[in-house]
């Protein structure tokens, strides 16, 4: 058992020294990803008090069988029916004699905050400006084998919905077969609604699904991801079922090659605005620059998105070792359609490593229906 506690121990110890550079005496963390992450808990409604030597939750009865399975051994505070959670919450805060509370900026509410200010009025508050996204950034072993995981049951859900696309299919019944094979292999769910796109809905990076058939066009943009549990995947892959014209065949083979290009340059030390570059330089070069209008890829982990960012601005951010990011450059013609490709990308103490295995090459977007 305490084993597979290790890794949450290892991530509240790290916590704990940013919270001493920071001189307070505590987080009171309310995100719930950064709970779970510094718990293992996956339940809702609960705050973790983090001090120099304890770690304690407030939760509620709803959610004891689940901490005893989850989260072995974690100091509890449970609230009882009507007990609210702002005065357990403040009374923990008081109980531990901390005089400066660093709290999460990015979460609590200003309400909460001058609520915990009104009930303890000698407490001085610390702003955490994204402390545990920070740690988050880095993933540990277990971290990289779950993604690991959602990579696969993606590539696998992907691989069985594409063998039933139908001309007839729309794109919501594509979005809905990819949710149920994810989930047969495995998965807690998709990591985030399906984006099914046939032809021109394509230029819309973030098209929901319609009724739009996949015999309408002669291609359709398919991104998805699996969640295995905790960590999440992110793909995109490009299926042609009619006509391979040359106009599909040139620009995919510059966004193929942009991405080839940036996951090449992948590696410890590499600067996430850097990354984005050489594939806006492949894409730019061909002329079609002005039609990639979004980052080159985002971090992947709890959450969909997290961080680093691989884009314009970020060029204080250099990747590191443990980081998984993903790599999605696109090309989005108004009334034509779109094309993307996406990968998850590892980065590695000697260079990366590509978590996504599913074939993208041209020959292997086409579908004969
Ligand atoms: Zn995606
Ligand atoms: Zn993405």
């Amino acid at each position: 058992m305490a084993d597979r506690m290790a890794p949450f121990d290892a991530r509240q110890k790290k916590l704990r020294t940013r919270i001493r550079q920071a001189k307070a005496d505590a987080l009171l963390v309310t995100n719930f990803h950064n709970v779970t992450y510094l718990t293992g808990f996956t339940g809702e409604d609960s705050y973790l008090l983090v001090t120099q030597d304890s770690a304690t939750l407030v939760t509620d009865r709803r959610f004891t069988i689940q901490l005893a399975e989850e989260c072995p051994g974690l100091d509890l505070v449970i609230r009882e029916p009507g007990q609210l959670m702002l005065p357990t919450t403040c009374e923990m805060v008081r109980d531990h004699g901390i005089e400066r509370l660093a709290i999460e900026a990015a979460s609590m509410t200003v309400a909460t905050q001058q609520a915990i200010a009104e009930k303890l009025e000698d407490v001085n508050f610390v702003l955490d400006v994204g402390w545990v996204e920070e740690l988050r950034t880095i993933k540990d072993k277990t971290e990289i084998e779950a993604t690991r995981l959602a990579c696969w049951q993606a590539a696998k859900a992907f691989e069985a919905t594409r063998a039933l696309m139908r001309p007839e299919s729309t794109e919501r019944q594509v979005a809905a077969e990819l949710e149920y094979q994810a989930r047969r292999f495995g998965a807690k769910r998709l990591s985030f609604p399906a984006i099914v796109a046939v032809g021109p809905r394509g230029a819309l990076p973030h098209a929901p699904p319609t009724d739009r058939r996949i015999g309408e066009s002669d291609f359709t943009l398919i991104d998805w991801g699996a969640d295995s549990g905790l960590y999440a995947s992110d793909l995109t892959r490009m299926v042609v079922t009619g006509r391979l014209s040359p106009k599909f065949e040139k620009v995919y083979q510059v966004v193929l090659e942009a991405q080839l290009a940036a996951i090449a340059a992948i590696k410890p030390g590499a600067n996430c605005e850097a990354v984005d570059k050489v594939a806006r330089d492949v894409i730019d070069a061909a002329g079609y620059g002005k039609y990639f209008g979004h980052g080159l890829g985002h971090g992947t982990g709890l959450e969909i998105h997290e961080a680093p960012r691989l884009a314009r601005g970020q060029d204080k951010v250099l990747l590191e070792p443990g980081m998984i990011v993903t790599v999605e450059p696109g090309i989005y013609l108004p009334d034509w359609g779109g094309i993307r490709i996406e990968d998850d990308i590892l980065v590695t103490k000697t260079g990366h490593e590509v978590l996504t295995d599913v074939p993208k090459q041209l020959e292997d977007c086409c579908l004969d229906l």
